[in-house]
């Protein structure tokens, strides 16, 4: 079976594992080179390679409330929202998978064919050549419908190790270091933070949608706009695709944001073992 997977972010290495788990043999095409950096408060939940028990340990807390955290993220509030976030409602422990001990090694000496953005037409014609495609990013079409419902928001990174070598303003971040990895969500209306966490080398600032930061705040930092959905997006319909091969996998190209990357390992085998 000739497989093609399109994109190179935490999906298409998720796809990719579970062509592996199942024999199949893929081509990866991307227009960008594979994601090595993940901003904010990002972990895996799963490793295919060994299946074994998480090691990272991730402490998560909360300040303020649910209600105050959902109004800086989207300015008004649906009820019926309080059921989709991921505020916590005690503080608690979670074990996962440090991202880069899992995804940097995986791309490594990976063939990647870099090619331009794919327009829909594009993908249709790639689609020919294979038997099942696997599409990690959203449909051309996808995105017209869908624009009302994109948002992007800051998130301000900083390295620890580079912080330390600089000593630019250490005390001032020493004061936000800990010994444990953590991820704090910011439910306080008062300023505009929404995440503030601690994880695998870096500290993140995660920001309101409606805060532009300023180079001064922004120091040594790394800014990354994230895109996000609101949480009434409704799914992409699967079938909706530019070729009747194409598979839909991940929160962008399904348009779901409560799927996580580790998902397009399970999608994946379904589908794989159908067609097998
Ligand atoms: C702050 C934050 C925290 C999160 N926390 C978690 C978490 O803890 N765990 C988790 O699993 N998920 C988390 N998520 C969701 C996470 O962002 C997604 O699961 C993951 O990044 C999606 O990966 P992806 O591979 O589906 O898409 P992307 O990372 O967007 O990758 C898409 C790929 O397709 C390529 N591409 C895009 N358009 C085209 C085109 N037209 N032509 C060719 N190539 C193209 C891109 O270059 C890229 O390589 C979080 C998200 C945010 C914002």
């Amino acid at each position: 079976m000739k497989v093609a997977i399109l994109g190179a972010g935490p999906s298409a290495a998720y796809v990719a594992m579970a062509c592996t788990k199942l024999s199949v043999k893929y081509d990866i095409i991307s227009s960008r080179s594979p994601t090595l950096f993940f901003p904010g408060a990002f972990w895996l939940r799963q490793d295919p390679w060994t299946h074994t028990t998480p090691t990272a340990k991730i402490h998560i807390y909360s300040t303020g409330d649910v209600i105050g955290y959902l109004r800086k993220q989207w300015k008004m509030v649906d009820p019926d929202w309080l059921l989709y976030t991921s505020f916590p409602e005690a503080a608690h422990t979670e074990l996962v998978w440090d991202p880069y001990k899992i995804l940097k090694p995986f791309w490594k000496n990976k063939n990647i064919l870099l090619i331009k953005d794919l327009s829909d037409q594009d993908t249709a014609d790639i689609a020919e050549g294979y038997d099942l495609v696997f599409m990690t990013f959203a449909t051309q079409e996808s995105k017209k419908t869908m624009k009302p419902f994109v948002i992007k928001y800051p998130i301000i990174s900083y390295n620890i190790e580079e912080i330390i070598a600089n000593k630019n303003d250490v005390d001032l971040y020493l004061t936000k270091l800990s010994k444990n990895e953590y991820c704090l969500y910011d439910g306080d209306t008062g300023h505009y933070i929404t995440r503030v966490s601690q994880l695998f080398g870096y500290i993140h600032f995660e920001y309101s949608q409606y805060y532009i930061p300023t180079q001064e705040l922004i120091g040594d930092g790394k800014v990354t706009w994230v895109p996000d959905t609101y949480p009434d997006t409704p799914e992409w319909d699967l079938q909706d695709v530019p070729a009747n091969n194409v598979h839909l996998i991940g929160r962008h190209a399904q348009w779901n944001r409560k799927i996580l990357s580790y998902h397009a390992y399970e999608q994946t085998i379904d589908i794989l073992e159908q067609k097998l």
